[in-house]
């Protein structure tokens, strides 16, 4: 092709690929979260459904996630997953299972005294923190954010780093009702540690628990102070949780900051995000959670999941805790 005609076939080329370039370079929006409360097929989860909507919990998570400035539209949604009790980002879409909802609920009746943690933040510290977490992976795919290490392990420092931001007396009440909820989960007899469950893409609910801890001690040592003095977080790690924060809060600013619209973020911020800590949590649901069981073995079944290898003869792996989220 003579260079004429080439410039020629280019310039052609050029119109042609025109306005696909100009939709792809929309500039990114604030507000640009939409929410979906889909109705349970499981009549069982009608109570946690409108529980959900009638505290506008995801209104107020979009309210929460507003101030992001997002190159396209990101939904959150809460529907049934048919027993599995789960969570995750795919497709522009955040979407939390009713069944990993009716757990929090029935977990923050596990006990009858949660130490210093109000009753009602041990649902509410995790249910923030669900959200939160996906919504990491969610801004790590729409904002093209590079990442380092597990990719799990980045979403729950992006939730602990925006729970951090609260005012101190919320930033405290989410990361001790979060880290309370690993806790409980930890320490459950019938959590059954196994091979594979290291194997897992996401830290053990223990690792999790002292991954938050430390954040939060490193963010602010005073406020967390007792994290340390109650032996809740070893000192031998706690010496570098400032070093931890840091480093957190480096990524953060340098990588998503600049996608956040800030004084829509100071407003967002400055607001009262929780009820009072005595709030009474409505009835306990019922003590079995839906399809406890068949949801283990089918999130064991997953194909792929556990990987091609693994036979009927293995022992069930560690709950499906591990795997969600
Ligand atoms: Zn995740």
């Amino acid at each position: 092709m003579k260079m004429v005609d080439a410039l020629v076939a280019l310039t052609a080329m050029a119109c042609v690929l025109a306005p696909a370039t100009v939709a792809d370079t929309a500039p990114a929006q604030t507000n640009s979260i939409e929410i979906a409360y889909i109705p349970p097929k499981n009549a069982q989860h009608q109570p946690i459904y409108q529980l959900m909507k009638d505290r506008r919990v995801l209104e107020r998570m979009q309210q929460l996630l507003s101030p992001f400035r997002l190159p396209r539209t990101l939904t959150l949604k809460v529907e049934g997953c048919d027993g599995e009790i789960d969570a995750w980002y795919a497709d522009d879409a955040v979407t939390v299972c009713y069944e990993y909802l009716h757990y929090l609920w029935q977990s923050a009746f596990k006990r009858t005294k949660f130490e210093d943690v109000a009753q009602i933040d041990v649902l509410l510290g995790p249910l923030f923190d669900v959200f939160l977490h996906e919504f990491g992976h969610a801004a790590f795919d729409l904002l093209d954010v590079p990442v380092f290490g597990r990719e799990e392990d980045a979403a729950d420092q992006v939730s602990a780093y925006i729970m951090l931001q609260f005012g101190k007396a919320e930033a405290r009440r989410l990361i001790l009702g979060t880290a309370y909820a690993y806790k409980l989960e930890a320490e459950d007899p019938s959590e059954r540690m196994t091979m594979t469950s290291f194997a897992n893409e996401h830290g053990t609910p223990a690792q999790r628990f002292y991954n938050l801890l430390c954040i939060a001690y490193g963010a602010d040592a005073q406020l967390f102070a007792d994290l340390v003095e109650k032996g809740y977080l070893p000192m031998d790690r706690a010496e570098g949780c400032e070093g931890e924060y840091a480093q957190v809060r480096k990524a953060f600013e340098r990588l998503i900051a600049p996608h956040i619209d800030e004084q829509l973020a100071k407003e967002v911020l400055d607001r009262t995000w929780l009820p009072d800590r005595a709030t009474k949590l409505p009835t306990r649901p019922r003590s079995k959670p839906v399809n406890w069981i068949t949801s283990k073995w089918r999130t064991w079944l997953k194909p792929g999941q556990f990987g091609s290898k693994q036979t009927f003869s293995d022992p069930p792996p560690k709950a499906d805790l591990e795997s969600a989220r």
